[in-house]
């Protein structure tokens, strides 16, 4: 069954062999390697993506440069308009786009439209903010003076993304960047790099239509060289880095080191807490979800289930049962619940994980597997596994991307959240209970230690409007909603003498 792959492709505009390196209208065919995008669904090659390389990537940095002195002076509500355009045409491609990020990432089609829906979303969010980028006005402590603070954009902005949202990412930083009038420089994932190209093609052709400058919409595909480069470049002032810890502090260390910004978004260990109090329907649909949608490949993902003692095995049956009517499948097939891990490596993660548990003396509820035979020729498909384990065990300190759950039992609510909070990430949380103690107790300040604490829903699926991002290794950034735009602007302080007299601050006297 093709599933119109090849009708998507062609109504994206993606060809078998396509230039990954552009400044909008302009396409770079540099000689930084080719990169092959295979399918996780049925291992067939997609198309391949020329990659960026020194030459080409400071070429690109140089355009956006120039774009930056332009795009800068545009009103925001000009710039919100252009970004309103784009989220039209995403609507009139939701439909061949969720289906390319299906194929090409492994997520099931559902969960392809909904990031593309994400996409649309921060959209309208950004249209908005364009007639909101407020800043403060305070008062002088000096007669006939106003101070105000005003935001202004800040310049190229380096957006590195992961591979397990291939397009969402790049349109919360982006989209957010330009109305507040930074250009902005793409590296997405070298897993999914058609992706990127369609997100840029669909952009380009609003871009000319409006005549937006060329270079406010950079591509640099590649690999994490690329990434490096751009990490290490000191024409770019913010670097927003979305991915593993391994990657976020080594792109840390270099942006500090030349004293530039990082937002960083970066992996979690997520659990959700389910208190005797919890209404059981739910937690169990909470955390299925949680932990098998798109295969346990979502920063957000529950890895862990704290589950009070008196309701330990009635909980560890349920997901049983519920483990057992899982179909495992083509993502593009709506009947399957479970598509594949992204590539042949995070199946060998994934078993790697299995034998610790196993040694560190895990037990398991729901056996994993990696799936053979018909329908599973491109050997990325696994069961996903549920074990009881202690918290301090090693394995489940590290986030594994893969559909590996972990039950863990509790006896008082302050233990739980102990070992809610017992990891070294802090990105998502929740809470399962009626009982409103239990609840303002996680989310008071000696609850949850997350960026991300919620009640009575599971760990993932977060909405746009909120600043999404994590403590502790998950990296500090904050994307998205609230007043995440901050982040993309630096702001000024201005303070306005309207009198005769120069008074100095503090009551300095300075006469000659
Ligand atoms: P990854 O770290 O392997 O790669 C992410 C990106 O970083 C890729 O574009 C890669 O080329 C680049 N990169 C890798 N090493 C680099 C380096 N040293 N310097 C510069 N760039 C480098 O991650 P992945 O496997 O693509 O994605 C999975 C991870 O991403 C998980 O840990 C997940 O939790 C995390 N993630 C976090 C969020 C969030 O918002 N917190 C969202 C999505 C994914």
């Amino acid at each position: 069954k093709n599933f119109g792959i090849k009708e998507a492709l062609a109504e994206l505009g993606l060809k078998k062999n396509n230039p990954g390196v552009s400044t909008g209208s302009k396409w770079y065919r540099s000689t930084g390697g080719l990169i092959e995008s295979y399918s996780p669904a049925d291992g067939k090659l997609i198309g391949s993506v020329h990659g960026a390389d020194e030459k080409t990537f400071d070429k690109v940095v140089k355009q956006s440069e120039a774009a930056f002195q332009e795009w800068r002076t545009w009103p925001a509500p000009k710039r919100g308009e252009v970004v309103r355009q784009v989220g039209v045409a995403l609507r009139k491609y939701k439909e061949p786009l969720g289906k390319l990020v299906s194929y090409e990432m492994g997520k099931s089609l559902q969960e392809g439209l909904g990031e593309v829906q994400e996409m649309i979303d921060i959209c309208d969010f950004a249209v908005g903010l364009s007639r909101q980028l407020h800043g403060l006005t305070m008062h002088s402590e000096r007669p006939n003076h106003r101070m105000y603070e005003q935001w202004h954009p800040i310049g190229t902005i380096g957006i590195i993304s992961a591979f397990n949202f291939p397009v969402a990412v790049w349109s919360w930083n982006s989209m957010l960047a330009w109305v507040c009038g930074d250009v902005c420089v793409w590296k997405p994932s070298e897993k999914t790099p058609l992706c990127s190209v369609a997100c840029q093609l669909i952009t380009t052709r609003v871009f000319e239509k409006n005549g937006v400058p060329e270079g406010v919409s950079c591509l640099v595909n590649g690999d994490a060289t690329i990434g490096q480069l751009m990490a290490r470049d000191e024409r770019i002032p913010l670097v927003s880095a979305t991915g593993s810890t391994r990657m976020g502090k080594a792109v840390a260390r270099t942006v500090s080191e030349r004293l530039g910004r990082a937002l960083l978004e970066l992996g979690g260990n997520n659990a959700i807490i389910i208190t005797e109090h919890a209404n059981l329907d739910m937690a169990i649909r909470g955390a299925l979800f949680g932990a098998v949608g798109t295969a346990g490949q979502r920063c957000t993902t529950t890895r862990r289930l704290i589950i009070h003692d008196s309701i330990f095995d009635e909980v560890k049956d349920r997901l049983k049962n519920a483990y057992a009517h899982l179909s495992i499948g083509n993502p593009l097939d709506t009947g399957n619940h479970v598509g594949p891990l992204i590539d042949k490596t995070a199946v060998k993660q994934y078993q790697d994980a299995l034998r610790k548990v196993k040694q560190a003396g895990g037990e398991f509820v729901v056996k994993g597997g990696v799936l053979q035979g018909k329908g599973y020729e491109s050997e990325c498909y696994v069961k996903p596994a549920v074990a009881v384990v202690e918290n301090e065990y090693e394995i489940v300190q590290q986030e594994t991307f893969a559909p590996i759950l972990y039950l863990i039992r509790y006896k008082s609510l302050a233990e739980a959240i102990q070992k809610q909070n017992g990891v070294k990430q802090g990105l998502s949380s929740s809470i399962m209970t009626t009982n409103m103690q239990e609840m303002e107790r996680f989310l008071s300040a000696a609850g949850s230690d997350c960026g991300i604490a919620n009640v009575n829903i599971g760990t993932s699926g977060a909405e746009i409007g909120g600043a999404f991002g994590g403590e502790k290794e998950t990296g500090g950034g904050r994307e998205s909603g609230s007043d995440a735009w901050k982040a993309y602007m630096r702001r000024q302080t201005n303070t306005i003498n309207f009198g005769d007299n120069l008074p100095l601050a503090q009551g300095i006297k300075f006469d000659i």
